[in-house]
Protein backbone atom coordinates (compact mmCIF):
# COMPACT_ATOMS: atom_id res chain seq x y z
CA UNK A 1 0.00 0.00 0.00
CA UNK A 2 1.24 3.54 -0.90
CA UNK A 3 1.88 5.79 1.60
CA UNK A 4 -0.94 8.87 2.03
CA UNK A 5 0.20 12.46 1.07
CA UNK A 6 -2.52 13.98 2.23
CA UNK A 7 -1.31 16.52 4.69
CA UNK A 8 -2.65 16.13 8.30
CA UNK A 9 -1.86 19.80 8.87
CA UNK A 10 0.13 22.36 6.90
CA UNK A 11 2.26 23.27 10.38
CA UNK A 12 3.34 20.35 13.18
CA UNK A 13 4.86 22.66 16.10
CA UNK A 14 6.89 20.49 18.11
CA UNK A 15 6.69 21.44 21.99
CA UNK A 16 3.74 23.35 24.01
CA UNK A 17 6.56 25.57 26.07
CA UNK A 18 7.01 29.88 25.76
CA UNK A 19 8.02 29.50 22.40
CA UNK A 20 5.42 26.97 20.65
CA UNK A 21 2.31 28.83 22.58
CA UNK A 22 3.41 31.90 20.94
CA UNK A 23 4.19 30.27 17.21
CA UNK A 24 0.36 28.45 17.65
CA UNK A 25 -0.78 31.83 18.47
CA UNK A 26 0.84 33.47 15.28
CA UNK A 27 -0.56 30.11 12.95
CA UNK A 28 -4.19 30.32 14.27
CA UNK A 29 -4.31 34.54 13.87
CA UNK A 30 -3.23 33.61 10.45
CA UNK A 31 -6.13 30.97 10.23
CA UNK A 32 -3.55 27.77 9.29
CA UNK A 33 -4.12 24.74 10.13
CA UNK A 34 -1.61 23.47 12.51
CA UNK A 35 -1.06 21.27 15.79
CA UNK A 36 1.35 21.61 18.64
CA UNK A 37 2.38 18.74 20.00
CA UNK A 38 3.98 18.12 23.29
CA UNK A 39 5.40 14.77 24.97
CA UNK A 40 4.57 16.53 28.52
CA UNK A 41 1.25 16.07 30.63
CA UNK A 42 0.62 19.44 29.55
CA UNK A 43 1.98 23.03 28.34
CA UNK A 44 4.67 25.62 29.75
CA UNK A 45 7.76 23.39 28.55
CA UNK A 46 10.49 24.46 30.73
CA UNK A 47 8.20 25.65 33.68
CA UNK A 48 6.42 22.47 33.35
CA UNK A 49 8.78 20.10 34.28
CA UNK A 50 11.16 21.91 36.79
CA UNK A 51 8.67 22.09 39.78
CA UNK A 52 11.66 21.87 42.36
CA UNK A 53 11.63 24.45 45.17
CA UNK A 54 13.09 27.85 44.29
CA UNK A 55 12.44 27.41 40.69
CA UNK A 56 12.25 30.99 39.96
CA UNK A 57 13.22 33.28 36.83
CA UNK A 58 16.35 35.21 36.58
CA UNK A 59 15.07 37.60 34.15
CA UNK A 60 13.21 40.25 35.49
CA UNK A 61 9.69 39.28 35.42
CA UNK A 62 8.02 42.10 33.04
CA UNK A 63 10.30 41.26 30.58
CA UNK A 64 9.95 37.48 30.28
CA UNK A 65 6.45 38.25 29.78
CA UNK A 66 5.26 38.03 25.98
CA UNK A 67 5.11 41.10 24.47
CA UNK A 68 2.57 40.45 21.79
CA UNK A 69 -0.82 41.97 23.15
CA UNK A 70 -0.87 44.94 25.34
CA UNK A 71 -4.13 43.62 26.55
CA UNK A 72 -2.71 40.60 28.02
CA UNK A 73 0.49 43.23 29.16
CA UNK A 74 -2.22 45.18 31.11
CA UNK A 75 -3.91 42.89 32.50
CA UNK A 76 -0.93 40.69 34.01
CA UNK A 77 0.72 41.33 37.60
CA UNK A 78 4.04 40.43 38.36
CA UNK A 79 3.79 39.57 41.80
CA UNK A 80 7.67 39.40 42.13
CA UNK A 81 10.43 41.20 40.35
CA UNK A 82 11.66 37.09 39.51
CA UNK A 83 8.34 35.33 39.56
CA UNK A 84 9.08 31.51 40.88
CA UNK A 85 7.61 28.58 38.89
CA UNK A 86 4.17 28.30 39.85
CA UNK A 87 3.27 31.64 38.71
CA UNK A 88 5.33 31.10 35.75
CA UNK A 89 3.22 28.71 34.72
CA UNK A 90 -0.06 29.76 35.59
CA UNK A 91 0.88 32.56 33.41
CA UNK A 92 1.67 30.40 30.61
CA UNK A 93 -1.61 28.98 31.43
CA UNK A 94 -3.49 32.24 31.08
CA UNK A 95 -2.08 33.06 28.01
CA UNK A 96 -3.20 29.72 26.46
CA UNK A 97 -6.65 30.00 27.70
CA UNK A 98 -7.02 33.69 26.90
CA UNK A 99 -5.94 33.23 23.03
CA UNK A 100 -8.13 29.92 22.91
CA UNK A 101 -4.72 27.99 22.41
CA UNK A 102 -5.33 24.53 24.18
CA UNK A 103 -7.79 23.48 21.55
CA UNK A 104 -4.34 23.27 18.56
CA UNK A 105 -2.78 21.33 21.63
CA UNK A 106 -1.95 17.20 21.99
CA UNK A 107 0.16 16.26 25.36
CA UNK A 108 1.12 13.11 26.11
CA UNK A 109 2.51 13.14 22.22
CA UNK A 110 5.90 12.30 22.06
CA UNK A 111 7.49 12.13 18.58
CA UNK A 112 9.59 9.58 17.95
CA UNK A 113 10.26 10.28 14.05
CA UNK A 114 10.93 12.99 11.96
CA UNK A 115 11.38 11.75 8.29
CA UNK A 116 11.26 13.82 5.07
CA UNK A 117 8.85 12.73 1.88
CA UNK A 118 11.21 14.28 -1.02
CA UNK A 119 8.63 13.35 -3.20
CA UNK A 120 5.44 15.43 -1.58
CA UNK A 121 7.48 17.59 -0.18
CA UNK A 122 6.03 16.89 3.72
CA UNK A 123 7.27 15.69 6.55
CA UNK A 124 6.32 12.32 7.81
CA UNK A 125 5.57 12.11 12.34
CA UNK A 126 5.34 8.81 14.64
CA UNK A 127 4.37 9.59 17.86
CA UNK A 128 5.50 6.80 20.49
CA UNK A 129 2.01 5.09 20.51
CA UNK A 130 2.43 4.57 16.90
CA UNK A 131 0.22 7.20 15.36
CA UNK A 132 1.56 8.78 11.81
CA UNK A 133 1.01 12.21 11.01
CA UNK A 134 1.97 14.00 8.08
CA UNK A 135 2.55 17.78 7.39
CA UNK A 136 4.04 20.69 5.00
CA UNK A 137 6.23 22.35 7.79
CA UNK A 138 7.70 21.03 11.27
CA UNK A 139 8.28 24.28 13.87
CA UNK A 140 10.59 22.72 16.16
CA UNK A 141 9.61 24.83 19.68
CA UNK A 142 11.47 22.09 21.75
CA UNK A 143 13.40 24.14 24.10
CA UNK A 144 16.96 24.63 25.15
CA UNK A 145 17.36 22.97 28.28
CA UNK A 146 14.13 20.45 27.72
CA UNK A 147 16.91 17.08 28.61
CA UNK A 148 17.70 16.61 31.83
CA UNK A 149 21.47 14.37 32.00
CA UNK A 150 20.93 12.46 35.66
CA UNK A 151 24.93 11.43 36.17
CA UNK A 152 25.66 7.96 35.27
CA UNK A 153 26.69 6.50 38.79
CA UNK A 154 26.34 2.70 39.48
CA UNK A 155 23.44 1.62 41.68
CA UNK A 156 21.11 4.56 40.92
CA UNK A 157 18.47 2.16 40.54
CA UNK A 158 19.33 0.20 44.05
CA UNK A 159 18.57 3.41 46.17
CA UNK A 160 15.48 2.91 48.52
CA UNK A 161 14.77 6.41 49.26
CA UNK A 162 13.19 8.96 46.80
CA UNK A 163 15.65 10.58 44.12
CA UNK A 164 14.94 12.36 41.03
CA UNK A 165 16.31 14.51 38.58
CA UNK A 166 15.24 18.38 39.58
CA UNK A 167 13.63 18.93 36.19
CA UNK A 168 11.32 15.88 37.61
CA UNK A 169 10.38 16.72 40.53
CA UNK A 170 7.55 15.45 41.62
CA UNK A 171 4.11 17.23 40.91
CA UNK A 172 2.98 16.14 44.07
CA UNK A 173 5.07 18.08 47.56
CA UNK A 174 7.83 16.19 48.57
CA UNK A 175 8.13 16.02 52.69
CA UNK A 176 11.75 17.25 53.30
CA UNK A 177 11.31 17.97 57.07
CA UNK A 178 13.38 15.87 59.19
CA UNK A 179 14.95 14.49 56.11
CA UNK A 180 18.15 13.94 55.07
CA UNK A 181 18.69 15.24 51.53
CA UNK A 182 21.88 14.78 49.43
CA UNK A 183 21.86 17.45 46.25
CA UNK A 184 24.48 16.68 43.71
CA UNK A 185 25.08 19.58 41.24
CA UNK A 186 26.32 23.05 41.73
CA UNK A 187 24.54 24.99 38.91
CA UNK A 188 22.04 27.54 38.55
CA UNK A 189 19.44 24.50 39.42
CA UNK A 190 21.17 23.34 42.36
CA UNK A 191 22.06 26.54 43.55
CA UNK A 192 18.23 27.33 43.83
CA UNK A 193 17.63 24.03 45.18
CA UNK A 194 19.83 24.56 48.17
CA UNK A 195 19.21 28.33 49.11
CA UNK A 196 15.50 27.00 49.52
CA UNK A 197 15.66 23.85 51.06
CA UNK A 198 18.24 24.65 53.33
CA UNK A 199 15.96 25.66 56.83
CA UNK A 200 13.41 23.11 55.65
CA UNK A 201 15.26 19.38 55.94
CA UNK A 202 17.23 17.87 58.85
CA UNK A 203 20.26 17.58 57.28
CA UNK A 204 21.34 18.98 53.72
CA UNK A 205 24.68 17.56 52.03
CA UNK A 206 25.89 19.28 48.71
CA UNK A 207 28.22 17.28 46.59
CA UNK A 208 30.02 19.94 44.74
CA UNK A 209 32.49 18.84 41.78
CA UNK A 210 32.70 22.52 40.40
CA UNK A 211 31.56 25.34 42.27
CA UNK A 212 30.11 28.16 40.49
CA UNK A 213 29.87 31.97 40.76
CA UNK A 214 26.89 33.33 41.48
CA UNK A 215 25.74 36.45 42.81
CA UNK A 216 22.49 37.92 44.66
CA UNK A 217 19.65 37.72 43.00
CA UNK A 218 17.65 40.81 45.06
CA UNK A 219 14.54 39.67 44.29
CA UNK A 220 11.74 41.45 45.66
CA UNK A 221 7.67 41.88 45.65
CA UNK A 222 5.92 44.53 42.62
CA UNK A 223 3.26 45.85 44.20
CA UNK A 224 0.11 47.29 42.42
CA UNK A 225 1.58 50.74 42.35
CA UNK A 226 4.72 49.42 40.85
CA UNK A 227 2.91 47.47 38.14
CA UNK A 228 0.75 50.17 37.14
CA UNK A 229 4.33 52.15 36.27
CA UNK A 230 6.31 49.01 34.60
CA UNK A 231 2.34 48.71 32.34
CA UNK A 232 2.90 52.45 31.84
CA UNK A 233 6.46 51.92 30.75
CA UNK A 234 6.54 48.59 28.93
CA UNK A 235 6.96 50.26 25.45
CA UNK A 236 10.64 51.64 26.39
CA UNK A 237 10.74 48.43 28.56
CA UNK A 238 11.13 46.22 25.34
CA UNK A 239 12.93 48.78 23.44
CA UNK A 240 15.63 48.88 25.82
CA UNK A 241 15.57 45.40 26.05
CA UNK A 242 15.66 45.14 21.90
CA UNK A 243 18.92 47.30 21.98
CA UNK A 244 20.97 45.82 24.68
CA UNK A 245 23.00 42.32 23.76
CA UNK A 246 21.07 40.19 25.98
CA UNK A 247 17.33 41.04 25.59
CA UNK A 248 17.34 42.30 29.13
CA UNK A 249 17.02 45.64 30.58
CA UNK A 250 20.48 45.45 31.46
CA UNK A 251 22.88 47.50 29.39
CA UNK A 252 26.83 47.33 29.55
CA UNK A 253 28.80 49.86 31.16
CA UNK A 254 30.51 51.85 27.77
CA UNK A 255 33.14 53.33 29.99
CA UNK A 256 36.60 51.26 29.28
CA UNK A 257 37.37 49.01 31.99
CA UNK A 258 41.19 50.39 32.00
CA UNK A 259 39.93 53.86 31.49
CA UNK A 260 38.41 54.21 35.26
CA UNK A 261 40.30 54.40 38.19
CA UNK A 262 40.12 51.10 40.25
CA UNK A 263 38.03 53.06 42.68
CA UNK A 264 35.30 53.87 40.15
CA UNK A 265 35.25 50.44 39.56
CA UNK A 266 35.30 48.98 43.02
CA UNK A 267 32.49 51.44 43.44
CA UNK A 268 30.11 50.24 40.22
CA UNK A 269 31.01 46.50 41.24
CA UNK A 270 29.67 47.66 44.90
CA UNK A 271 26.21 49.01 43.25
CA UNK A 272 25.64 46.26 40.79
CA UNK A 273 26.21 43.40 43.86
CA UNK A 274 23.32 45.03 45.43
CA UNK A 275 21.24 45.31 42.41
CA UNK A 276 18.49 43.08 41.03
CA UNK A 277 18.75 40.33 38.59
CA UNK A 278 21.68 39.91 35.95
CA UNK A 279 22.85 43.05 36.22
CA UNK A 280 25.90 42.27 38.35
CA UNK A 281 27.09 40.35 34.49
CA UNK A 282 25.51 42.32 32.07
CA UNK A 283 25.59 45.87 33.72
CA UNK A 284 29.61 45.42 34.05
CA UNK A 285 32.32 46.21 32.03
CA UNK A 286 32.64 44.84 28.62
CA UNK A 287 35.87 43.63 29.13
CA UNK A 288 34.62 41.25 31.47
CA UNK A 289 33.82 39.00 28.84
CA UNK A 290 37.22 39.18 26.88
CA UNK A 291 39.61 40.36 29.03
CA UNK A 292 41.42 37.61 30.99
CA UNK A 293 43.41 40.56 32.98
CA UNK A 294 39.90 42.55 33.30
CA UNK A 295 37.58 39.12 34.33
CA UNK A 296 40.27 38.04 36.80
CA UNK A 297 40.18 41.51 38.81
CA UNK A 298 36.49 41.27 38.86
CA UNK A 299 35.97 37.50 39.73
CA UNK A 300 38.65 38.72 42.81
CA UNK A 301 36.24 41.03 44.35
CA UNK A 302 33.50 38.50 43.96
CA UNK A 303 35.52 36.06 46.07
CA UNK A 304 36.27 38.21 48.48
CA UNK A 305 32.45 39.20 48.38
CA UNK A 306 31.73 35.32 48.87
CA UNK A 307 34.38 35.36 51.81
CA UNK A 308 32.73 37.68 53.44
CA UNK A 309 29.74 35.91 53.33
CA UNK A 310 30.54 32.65 54.36
CA UNK A 311 32.25 31.68 58.52
CA UNK A 312 34.30 29.12 57.49
CA UNK A 313 37.24 30.18 55.34
CA UNK A 314 37.78 26.92 54.38
CA UNK A 315 34.45 26.29 53.04
CA UNK A 316 34.19 29.74 51.45
CA UNK A 317 37.61 28.66 49.78
CA UNK A 318 35.82 25.54 48.33
CA UNK A 319 33.12 27.75 47.07
CA UNK A 320 35.52 29.89 44.94
CA UNK A 321 35.94 28.64 41.14
CA UNK A 322 39.33 28.45 40.24
CA UNK A 323 38.98 26.69 36.83
CA UNK A 324 36.90 29.64 35.50
CA UNK A 325 36.31 33.40 36.00
CA UNK A 326 32.92 34.96 36.66
CA UNK A 327 30.58 35.58 33.78
CA UNK A 328 32.29 33.26 31.20
CA UNK A 329 29.18 30.19 32.15
CA UNK A 330 25.58 30.99 32.81
CA UNK A 331 25.77 33.15 36.53
CA UNK A 332 23.97 31.31 38.76
CA UNK A 333 21.37 33.96 40.79
CA UNK A 334 21.20 33.26 44.15
CA UNK A 335 19.12 34.12 47.59
CA UNK A 336 20.82 33.30 50.61
CA UNK A 337 23.26 31.02 49.24
CA UNK A 338 26.25 31.19 50.89
CA UNK A 339 24.75 31.87 53.97
CA UNK A 340 23.20 28.31 53.94
CA UNK A 341 26.79 26.71 54.28
CA UNK A 342 26.94 29.04 57.64
CA UNK A 343 24.00 26.52 59.01
CA UNK A 344 25.37 23.46 60.94
CA UNK A 345 22.60 21.18 58.86
CA UNK A 346 24.31 22.07 55.88
CA UNK A 347 27.51 20.30 54.36
CA UNK A 348 29.62 20.25 51.20
CA UNK A 349 31.41 18.03 50.02
CA UNK A 350 33.90 18.59 47.19
CA UNK A 351 33.58 15.38 44.93
CA UNK A 352 36.62 16.83 42.72
CA UNK A 353 38.55 15.06 45.84
CA UNK A 354 36.35 12.69 47.39
CA UNK A 355 34.39 11.53 43.92
CA UNK A 356 31.78 9.74 44.48
CA UNK A 357 31.84 6.13 44.03
CA UNK A 358 28.59 4.55 43.81
CA UNK A 359 24.88 4.96 44.61
CA UNK A 360 23.92 2.68 47.50
CA UNK A 361 20.71 1.19 48.34
CA UNK A 362 20.68 3.92 51.48
CA UNK A 363 22.91 6.58 50.16
CA UNK A 364 26.17 6.92 48.33
CA UNK A 365 29.76 6.47 48.79
CA UNK A 366 32.43 8.36 48.10
CA UNK A 367 36.19 7.71 47.84
CA UNK A 368 36.60 8.24 51.33
CA UNK A 369 33.07 7.38 52.89
CA UNK A 370 29.35 6.24 52.63
CA UNK A 371 26.56 8.90 53.60
CA UNK A 372 22.83 7.59 54.55
CA UNK A 373 20.12 9.51 52.71
CA UNK A 374 15.78 9.77 52.62
CA UNK A 375 16.29 11.79 49.35
CA UNK A 376 19.16 12.17 46.58
CA UNK A 377 18.78 15.52 44.07
CA UNK A 378 20.19 15.42 40.76
CA UNK A 379 20.66 18.81 39.70
CA UNK A 380 22.98 17.97 37.05
CA UNK A 381 22.00 19.99 34.10
CA UNK A 382 20.73 19.24 30.77
CA UNK A 383 22.00 18.13 27.38
CA UNK A 384 21.81 21.82 25.95
CA UNK A 385 20.02 23.05 23.03
CA UNK A 386 20.72 20.13 20.55
CA UNK A 387 19.57 17.14 22.85
CA UNK A 388 15.70 17.61 22.51
CA UNK A 389 16.90 17.03 18.65
CA UNK A 390 19.08 14.35 18.97
CA UNK A 391 16.33 12.19 21.12
CA UNK A 392 13.80 12.18 17.94
CA UNK A 393 15.00 10.58 14.77
CA UNK A 394 15.26 12.97 12.46
CA UNK A 395 15.79 12.39 8.68
CA UNK A 396 15.97 14.97 6.16
CA UNK A 397 16.70 14.13 2.27
CA UNK A 398 18.81 10.97 1.17
CA UNK A 399 17.45 9.70 4.83
CA UNK A 400 20.25 11.75 6.08
CA UNK A 401 20.05 11.66 9.98
CA UNK A 402 20.19 15.72 11.97
CA UNK A 403 22.56 13.33 14.71
CA UNK A 404 25.16 12.68 12.56
CA UNK A 405 25.06 15.96 10.69
CA UNK A 406 25.43 17.41 14.01
CA UNK A 407 27.61 14.57 15.88
CA UNK A 408 30.79 17.06 15.81
CA UNK A 409 28.80 20.22 16.47
CA UNK A 410 25.35 21.46 15.25
CA UNK A 411 25.59 23.17 11.67
CA UNK A 412 23.00 25.88 10.91
CA UNK A 413 21.52 29.10 8.84
CA UNK A 414 20.65 31.61 10.66
CA UNK A 415 20.21 28.87 13.74
CA UNK A 416 17.01 28.40 11.70
CA UNK A 417 16.89 26.31 8.90
CA UNK A 418 19.20 23.27 8.06
CA UNK A 419 20.84 22.54 5.22
CA UNK A 420 19.50 18.91 3.93
CA UNK A 421 16.45 19.41 5.71
CA UNK A 422 13.80 21.64 4.10
CA UNK A 423 10.55 22.95 5.62
CA UNK A 424 12.24 22.18 8.84
CA UNK A 425 12.10 25.57 11.16
CA UNK A 426 13.84 26.37 14.57
CA UNK A 427 12.69 29.50 16.07
CA UNK A 428 15.18 28.95 19.20
CA UNK A 429 17.26 26.16 17.89
CA UNK A 430 21.00 26.19 17.96
CA UNK A 431 23.20 29.27 16.96
CA UNK A 432 20.18 31.14 17.05
CA UNK A 433 19.57 33.99 19.17
CA UNK A 434 17.30 32.51 21.46
CA UNK A 435 19.94 30.63 23.21
CA UNK A 436 21.82 33.58 24.43
CA UNK A 437 19.22 35.97 25.07
CA UNK A 438 16.44 36.62 27.57
CA UNK A 439 14.32 33.70 26.17
CA UNK A 440 10.88 35.20 25.50
CA UNK A 441 12.53 38.01 23.88
CA UNK A 442 14.99 35.88 21.83
CA UNK A 443 11.99 33.78 20.56
CA UNK A 444 9.55 36.53 19.98
CA UNK A 445 12.04 37.38 17.17
CA UNK A 446 12.50 33.62 16.12
CA UNK A 447 8.42 32.92 15.97
CA UNK A 448 8.15 36.04 13.94
CA UNK A 449 11.00 35.61 11.76
CA UNK A 450 9.52 31.66 10.58
CA UNK A 451 6.30 32.69 10.46
CA UNK A 452 6.99 35.74 7.87
CA UNK A 453 9.21 32.73 6.14
CA UNK A 454 5.71 30.62 5.87
CA UNK A 455 4.19 33.75 4.70
CA UNK A 456 6.08 34.46 2.09
CA UNK A 457 6.14 30.82 1.16
CA UNK A 458 2.16 30.80 1.24
CA UNK A 459 1.65 34.12 -0.63
CA UNK A 460 4.24 32.49 -3.47
CA UNK A 461 3.16 28.80 -3.52
CA UNK A 462 6.05 27.43 -2.47
CA UNK A 463 6.36 23.93 -0.93
CA UNK A 464 9.77 23.88 -0.03
CA UNK A 465 12.44 25.86 1.77
CA UNK A 466 16.09 24.62 2.06
CA UNK A 467 18.77 26.76 2.89
CA UNK A 468 22.11 26.54 0.64
CA UNK A 469 25.41 24.79 2.30
CA UNK A 470 27.33 28.04 1.27
CA UNK A 471 24.85 30.33 2.99
CA UNK A 472 24.87 27.01 6.19
CA UNK A 473 28.93 27.69 6.16
CA UNK A 474 28.85 31.29 6.27
CA UNK A 475 26.08 31.41 9.20
CA UNK A 476 28.18 28.54 10.90
CA UNK A 477 31.53 30.36 10.92
CA UNK A 478 30.03 33.80 11.40
CA UNK A 479 28.57 32.18 15.12
CA UNK A 480 32.28 30.56 15.32
CA UNK A 481 33.77 33.94 15.06
CA UNK A 482 31.41 35.44 17.70
CA UNK A 483 32.69 32.91 19.75
CA UNK A 484 36.88 33.86 18.86
CA UNK A 485 36.96 37.35 21.17
CA UNK A 486 34.60 35.12 24.36
CA UNK A 487 36.64 33.83 27.46
CA UNK A 488 33.48 31.67 27.23
CA UNK A 489 35.07 29.58 24.87
CA UNK A 490 37.68 27.97 27.64
CA UNK A 491 34.71 27.24 29.81
CA UNK A 492 33.15 23.45 30.41
CA UNK A 493 29.47 24.57 30.57
CA UNK A 494 26.76 24.00 28.61
CA UNK A 495 27.12 27.41 26.77
CA UNK A 496 30.62 25.64 25.02
CA UNK A 497 28.33 22.16 24.58
CA UNK A 498 29.94 20.25 27.37
CA UNK A 499 28.47 17.66 29.75
CA UNK A 500 29.84 15.23 31.35
CA UNK A 501 26.95 12.79 31.83
CA UNK A 502 26.45 12.78 27.47
CA UNK A 503 28.57 10.28 25.52
CA UNK A 504 30.93 12.36 23.20
CA UNK A 505 29.44 15.59 25.26
CA UNK A 506 32.10 15.32 28.35
CA UNK A 507 35.93 15.72 26.77
CA UNK A 508 34.86 19.39 26.74
CA UNK A 509 35.94 19.68 22.81
CA UNK A 510 33.64 23.51 22.04
CA UNK A 511 30.29 23.07 19.91
CA UNK A 512 29.19 26.37 18.57
CA UNK A 513 25.59 26.42 20.01
CA UNK A 514 24.62 30.08 21.10
CA UNK A 515 24.68 33.06 18.83
CA UNK A 516 27.37 35.80 20.98
CA UNK A 517 26.92 38.47 18.94
CA UNK A 518 24.44 39.63 20.64
CA UNK A 519 20.08 40.06 20.25
CA UNK A 520 20.77 43.36 18.26
CA UNK A 521 23.37 41.94 15.45
CA UNK A 522 21.39 38.75 15.22
CA UNK A 523 18.18 40.96 14.31
CA UNK A 524 20.01 42.68 11.83
CA UNK A 525 21.14 39.54 10.65
CA UNK A 526 17.75 37.74 9.88
CA UNK A 527 16.33 41.19 9.03
CA UNK A 528 18.52 41.77 5.70
CA UNK A 529 18.35 38.11 4.38
CA UNK A 530 14.17 38.54 5.37
CA UNK A 531 14.43 41.78 3.31
CA UNK A 532 17.17 40.42 0.44
CA UNK A 533 13.86 37.90 -0.30
CA UNK A 534 15.77 35.28 2.00
CA UNK A 535 18.65 35.05 0.14
CA UNK A 536 20.48 32.11 0.85
CA UNK A 537 17.46 29.87 0.95
CA UNK A 538 16.17 28.00 -1.97
CA UNK A 539 12.42 27.52 -2.49
CA UNK A 540 10.31 24.92 -4.81
CA UNK A 541 7.35 26.59 -6.04
CA UNK A 542 3.92 23.82 -5.91
CA UNK A 543 3.44 22.08 -9.58
CA UNK A 544 0.11 23.62 -10.78
CA UNK A 545 -2.60 21.40 -9.38
CA UNK A 546 -1.21 21.35 -5.54
CA UNK A 547 -2.67 23.93 -3.47
CA UNK A 548 -1.78 24.14 -0.07
CA UNK A 549 -4.40 24.99 2.95
CA UNK A 550 -5.15 28.29 3.50
CA UNK A 551 -2.76 29.93 1.05
CA UNK A 552 -5.06 33.13 0.06
CA UNK A 553 -5.91 33.52 3.18
CA UNK A 554 -3.07 33.89 5.04
CA UNK A 555 -0.96 35.76 2.56
CA UNK A 556 -3.45 39.06 2.99
CA UNK A 557 -2.30 38.36 6.42
CA UNK A 558 0.38 41.51 7.57
CA UNK A 559 3.84 40.82 8.13
CA UNK A 560 4.64 40.09 11.98
CA UNK A 561 7.17 42.48 13.18
CA UNK A 562 11.02 40.99 13.42
P1 LIG B 1 24.39 23.03 34.99
O1 LIG B 1 24.62 24.47 35.03
O2 LIG B 1 24.91 22.27 33.84
O3 LIG B 1 24.98 22.43 36.34
C1 LIG B 1 25.03 21.07 36.56
C2 LIG B 1 25.77 20.83 37.85
O4 LIG B 1 25.80 19.44 38.12
C3 LIG B 1 27.22 21.29 37.81
O5 LIG B 1 27.59 21.75 39.08
C4 LIG B 1 27.96 20.00 37.44
O6 LIG B 1 29.29 19.98 37.84
C5 LIG B 1 27.15 19.01 38.24
N1 LIG B 1 27.23 17.66 37.69
C6 LIG B 1 26.79 17.25 36.49
N2 LIG B 1 27.02 15.94 36.34
C7 LIG B 1 27.64 15.53 37.47
C8 LIG B 1 28.14 14.29 37.89
N3 LIG B 1 28.05 13.22 37.11
N4 LIG B 1 28.73 14.22 39.10
C9 LIG B 1 28.80 15.31 39.88
N5 LIG B 1 28.35 16.52 39.54
C10 LIG B 1 27.77 16.64 38.34
O7 LIG B 1 22.83 22.66 35.08
P2 LIG B 1 21.67 23.46 35.79
O8 LIG B 1 22.09 23.91 37.12
O9 LIG B 1 20.46 22.64 35.69
O10 LIG B 1 21.50 24.74 34.91
C11 LIG B 1 21.43 24.65 33.49
C12 LIG B 1 20.90 25.92 32.94
O11 LIG B 1 19.50 26.00 33.17
C13 LIG B 1 21.43 27.19 33.57
O12 LIG B 1 22.71 27.52 33.13
C14 LIG B 1 20.38 28.16 33.17
O13 LIG B 1 20.56 28.63 31.88
C15 LIG B 1 19.12 27.33 33.26
N6 LIG B 1 18.49 27.60 34.54
C16 LIG B 1 17.84 28.78 34.65
C17 LIG B 1 17.27 29.14 35.81
C18 LIG B 1 16.60 30.47 35.89
O14 LIG B 1 16.39 31.15 34.94
N7 LIG B 1 16.26 30.93 37.01
C19 LIG B 1 17.35 28.31 36.91
C20 LIG B 1 17.99 27.08 36.78
C21 LIG B 1 18.57 26.74 35.57
P3 LIG B 1 30.46 20.47 36.83
O15 LIG B 1 30.33 21.96 36.81
O16 LIG B 1 31.69 19.98 37.43
O17 LIG B 1 30.16 19.86 35.49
Amino acid sequence: MSERTVLDHEVIVVGAGVAGIYQIKLLADLGVDARVLDAAGDLGGTWYGNRYPGARFDSESYTYGYSFSRELLNEWHWKERFSSQPENLRYLNYVADKFDLRKYMEFDCKVETLHFDETNDLWRLKIANGRQLTCRFVIMAVGLLSIPTPPRFQGMDRFKGRSFHTFYWPHAPVEMSGKRVAVIGTGATGIQVIAEIADKVGDLTVFQRRPNWSAPLNNGPISEAEMADIRSRYDAIFKTCGRTPGGFEHEPDRRGFYEVSREERLALWDKLYDSPGFAIWLRNFREIFTDEKANAEFSEYVAERIRRRVKDPAIAEKLIPRDHGFGVQRVPMETHYFEAYNRDNVHLVDISQTPIEEITETGLRTTERDYQFDVIVYATGFDAITGAFDRIDIQGRGGAKLRDKWNDGPSTFLGMLVHGFPNFLMPSGPQSGSASTNYPRGIETGVNWCTNLLQYMWAHNYVRAEPTPEAQERWTDHVKQMYSAMLMRKAKSWFTGYNSNVPGHEHGKIRYLVYNGGAPKYVNKINEVAEENYQGIVFTPASPPDQHQGGEKVSLVEKMPS
